[in-house]
Parts: C-alpha cells; structure tokens; sequence
C-alpha cells in the first residue's frame, strides 16, 4: 500500500518552506502535527539568484529528526544531489522530493536514481518548471529503474511570460491530468503553495485540486510567514491551514447512489455518441481537405493561405461565442484541426511533386 494513501481523505503535507531555526521548525510541527500526514521543509534551497538564503543545511535535518521523535510526524525534505540522498537517509528522512528545477533536468534525476538504487523509499517528483508531460513521466520512470516502487507526483504550476496572471506558475490541469491517464495508479497531490505565489489564493487553488480529483496537498506553512526568510508571499499560519482543512469540500471519484450513477452513464452514452459524431465530421473535413491540396497543386498555390487562416478564426469564434462557447478554446481547437489540414495539404503537394520527379 502506498504511504501516500490516507483512506479517501487528502494527504496533506504541510510545513516551511524553509528550515530556519529550531525554535521555528518544532513551534510549526506542534501547531499542525495530528491534522496533516507528512511534515515538509527546505534544508537545501534552489534560489533563483546567489546571496539569497541557501538552507541551513545538515543541522536542520537534527530540527526534522526531533519532529518525528517529538510528534511521530514522518518527516519529508527536497534532494538535488546524491549527497543531500546519503545525509536525508543518515538523519531517517520518512520521504524525498525532487523539486522542480531538478526534474527539469534528465542527467541530475539520473544521478538521484543512480543514489537510490537499493533504497526503498518513498520519492515525489514535482513537474519541470516547463509543462512538459514527458519530462516529468520520464523523471518518474527513471526512479522506477531504479528499483523505487512508491512515488507520488506533485503539481507545482508551469513557468510563464504572462504578467497578467494572478499566479506564480501557471497551473495547468491537463498537464497532471495527462500523466494520470497514463499511470492510472500513481498519486498525484497539488502544491497551491508554488502556483499560487501568495497566500491569498492558497484556500481557492487547493480546492480546485480537490474538485479535479487530486489526492493530496503540500502546503507551506510558517508560524510567522512575513517574515520567513524564503516565499513569505506565500506561506499561510498553521491556523489558517487547520481552516483551509475544514473547509475543504471532498469529492469522490464515484457515487454509491445508484440512481444518479445511472444518470451518469445515460449522459455518458450520449456523449460517447456526439464523439463518434465529432471524428467522422473531422475525417470528412480531412477529405476536404486533400481535395483542396489537389486543386490548389494544379492551380501552384501555397497549402497555407494567411487570410483564409484569418476568416476561419473570426468566424468560428464567431459562431462559438453565440453558442456561450469561449472564443480561445475555438481558436485553440481549430488552431489543431487547420494544422492537421495543411499537414494534409503538403503531403498531396509533396506526393504530385514526386510524381512529377519520378
Ligand atoms: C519548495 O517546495 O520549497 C520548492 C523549492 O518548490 P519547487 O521545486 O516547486 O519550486
Ligand atoms: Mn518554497
């Protein structure tokens, strides 16, 4: 059974970003220890600029042993290099985590895998920094290699150019969702903490992970979190997350009411109708299609029309946007569809010319 598991409620790891001192590593443990499963913090830091605060190193892992002794909290800290794995193990470390700016990195999470072998511990992988599903599916498998069976995976938000965003990393649900498809058994928790970037979001995002079907949260909690020495936008007191805790609403991922399960499945039936529906129209637009990239060969046009590209997107979003459809999705989808076309067209265009060769 996975360590991750906590009977159908969300397993909750929560804690500072970053040790600091004793004093405020044991007040954090004693405020939350009962209400969560797995006490985090940072030992070794990974700061975006030098001169900021790099972790207390070693001595912090003396704070987290007295955590566990103290409160029979397991205890979890981030690993970047096969030495922080060899101390971790020294001090009885319960869980590893890789961060994010690790994963992003196949030759580091290979060293990490390479420490592990023989080590039977539970590891979690947060998502590269960039939102890329198989790098992040590729750090999991090389720790499997390596002979680590329980892994959870964490989704911490995607690095983005948008100033308008309201988050530090972009969350991007079909990302995670990707992966679960793929690994239907692994857990996947959400970090509101490092999407969020300020504690004002934290309560909302963590229920939007619940909503979406995660198994559990890492939220940083710091007794005093304006004056934590790293990600004090973001950190919530433990009293706000024993609040954030109670208030959230936990979903099933199915229903023992047999009347609105059968409901369920007729609406699923339709849908499963208006798919099929959908594909056979995209493989007759296909035709279409290649039709197109025939006569455009005899008439030596280009596959790619810009203002043909440009009536399609304003009026399909058009149209979607009477419908109460957004008009981003639309564009986004026929952004896909009209790639496929031109795809289609140049391989008839392709096709004539070597004909024409041969
Ligand atoms: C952290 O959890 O404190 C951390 C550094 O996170 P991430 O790897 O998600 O940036
Ligand atoms: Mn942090």
């Amino acid at each position: 059974m996975s360590f991750f598991n906590n009977g159908g409620n969300p397993f909750v790891i929560a804690g500072p970003c970053s040790a600091e001192t004793r004093e405020q590593v044991l007040e954090t443990a004693a405020a939350i220890a009962g209400r969560i499963q797995l006490f985090r913090a940072g030992v070794w830091k990974p700061r975006t600029r030098p001169g900021s605060f790099e972790g207390m190193g070693e001595a912090a892992l003396q704070w987290l042993q007295e955590v566990k002794q103290v409160y029979g909290l397991p205890v979890t800290i981030e690993v970047a290099e096969p030495q922080h794995i060899e101390l971790a193990l020294k001090y009885g470390m319960d869980v590893l985590w890789i961060g994010a700016r690790t994963t992003v990195n196949p030759f580091q999470v290979q060293r990490l895998a390479d420490a592990l072998k023989g080590v039977d511990i539970p590891v979690m992988v947060k998502n590269p920094v960039n939102p890329d599903v198989d790098l992040w599916h590729g750090a999991i498998e090389r720790l499997e290699h390596a002979g680590i069976t329980d892994i959870a995976a964490i989704h911490r938000g995607f690095s983005s150019y948008n100033a308008a965003s309201p988050y530090r990393n972009q969350p991007n649900w079909p990302i995670p969702i990707e992966l679960k498809r793929r690994r239907p058994s692994l857990p996947i928790i959400c970090d509101p903490s490092h999407i969020s970037g300020n504690r004002e979001l934290v309560a909302r995002v963590a229920q939007k992970a619940m909503d979406m079907g995660f198994c559990g949260l890492m939220i940083e909690t710091h007794p005093n979190p304006a004056e934590a020495w790293s990600d004090a936008a973001q950190q919530i007191t433990p009293d706000a997350l024993i609040a954030l805790i109670d208030n959230l609403v936990v979903r099933q991922l199915y229903t023992t009411d047999t009347g609105k399960s059968l409901s369920l499945e007729n609406l699923r039936q339709m849908m499963d109708g208006i798919d099929a529906e959908i594909i056979d129209l995209i493989a007759r637009r296909m035709e279409l299609s290649e039709r197109m990239g025939a006569v455009k060969k005899d008439c030596n046009m280009t596959a790619y029309q810009p203002e043909r590209w440009q009536e399609i997107v304003a009026t399909r979003s058009d149209r979607a946007e009477k419908l109460n459809l957004s008009r981003e999705f639309i564009v986004a989808l026929y952004e896909k569809i009209h790639d496929e076309s031109i795809k289609k067209q140049l391989e008839i265009l392709q096709a004539l010319m070597n004909e024409v060769k041969g």
